[in-house]
């Protein structure tokens, strides 16, 4: 029995367009290697699928902040020919798992390397990656000094291995220059301090690779958002390249019916009708996502723009209708149909937010389906 077909709310992902965004911000920028960023079940479209995608046009190196999210990849990916970089920050006692994984963990102070190495066993080598807090005040080596000793700690110990050195933006995807600036500096200042070669450097973000690809050294992009065709810095900074748009929320019209006048809709009795109305029920609700601020959207059916009427529930939410359907009907909550679209973006600007928190907070429940 197929039981994804017994749920008719769903989410369509495009991998096509996802390799093609990574090949254009590739050649957009220049830059030789790219560092996929998957966390979250990649940003929430599905990590393996998106793993299986970009290494079919040959990306190697994906990035996750969590083991288990590092260790779902290596089971359910066939081949193991790819880095993993882990971004989070991870307890020293775990340092076997990261082994057996072969997992290549952010490292932010000496001590943690001090600690691991206590417990590799003899032959067996860690990748770390350097991480250096140059402003985003979450975690790395922080001072010139920091920097020189845990890069000298790496290279004394035959334990250890460097993959990469790396930091992380805070302002790439906004208007202040001078402290996405004063990071640059601060990273190059230390790496060059330490005399770190520039093919371990990674500092790349999405908003760094679209407004600031000509300032950096970016040889490597360590991106997620472009990927999954986001602008991060929307709605404010305008894409300076056309990406494509890679995911789409679907459901079907479960029951259909007209309200009279005085009819109400939904918990509260927020909605009521003022003239006899067609209405419809989707089986979909805040408990997949589709969240309790979402009342009023906008939502397609058959093209045309309708509305969601009444309160959010949990499992299920009522849509405005101009004349009566057929139940099954298909209802575009996110994406295309016909000359009228629903982007991410805008969905994330109605709840006051951002895409990665839509996209991210769209629960299990709803299954994802590849083309
Ligand atoms: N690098 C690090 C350390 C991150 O935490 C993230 C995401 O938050 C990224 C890269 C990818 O950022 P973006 O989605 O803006 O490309």
């Amino acid at each position: 029995i197929d039981i994804l077909r017994t749920r008719p709310s769903w989410i369509e992902i495009n991998l096509k367009n996802v390799q093609e965004n990574a090949q254009t911000i590739m050649q957009y920028t220049g830059a030789k290697k790219l560092i996929a960023v998957v966390k979250a079940n990649a940003y929430g479209h599905g990590a393996v699928a998106t793993v299986k995608a970009l290494y079919a046009i040959g990306v190697r190196d994906f990035a996750v902040a969590t083991i288990a999210e590092a260790a779902l990849l290596r089971q359910e990916v066939a081949y193991d020919d790819f880095q993993i970089l882990l971004l989070g920050v991870q307890d020293v006692s775990f340092v076997d798992i990261m082994l057996a994984y072969h997992l290549s963990p952010a490292v932010g102070n000496l001590s943690w390397l001090q600690e691991a190495v206590k417990s590799i066993p003899e032959g067996k080598v860690l990748d770390v990656q350097l991480a250096i807090d140059t402003g985003m005040g979450r975690m790395g080596a922080h001072s010139q000094s920091q920097v020189t000793a845990m890069y000298a700690f790496i290279q004394s110990s035959d334990k250890l291995r460097l993959r990469g050195v790396f930091t992380h933006f805070a302002t790439a995807d906004d208007s202040n220059q001078q402290y996405y600036d004063e990071q640059v500096a601060n990273f190059y200042n230390w790496v060059r301090g330490a005399n770190i070669p520039n093919k371990y450097w990674h500092l790349a973000n999405s908003g760094s690779a679209l407004w600031h690809s000509k300032e950096i050294d970016i040889q490597t992009l360590r991106v997620g958002s472009v990927l999954y065709g986001y602008n991060p810095g929307a709605p404010k900074l305008k894409m300076p390249i056309q990406l494509k748009n890679v995911l789409s929320l679907k459901s079907r019209i479960g029951f259909v019916h007209e309200l009279g006048v005085g009819e109400s809709v939904s918990y509260g009795a927020t909605y009521t009708a003022e003239k006899p109305q067609w209405v419809a029920t989707l089986p979909i609700g805040y408990a997949d996502g589709y969240l309790r601020r979402m009342a009023g959207m906008k939502v397609l059916v058959a093209g045309h723009v309708e509305h969601v009427i009444g309160r959010i529930t949990m499992d299920q939410i009522v849509i405005s209708l101009n004349k009566e359907y057929p139940v099954d009907t298909e209802v575009t909550l996110i994406g295309r149909d016909g000359q009228e679209e629903i982007t991410v973006e805008e969905f994330a600007e109605y709840a006051d937010t951002i895409p990665h928190e839509i996209s991210t907070t769209f629960s299990a429940r709803l299954p994802r389906i590849y083309d």
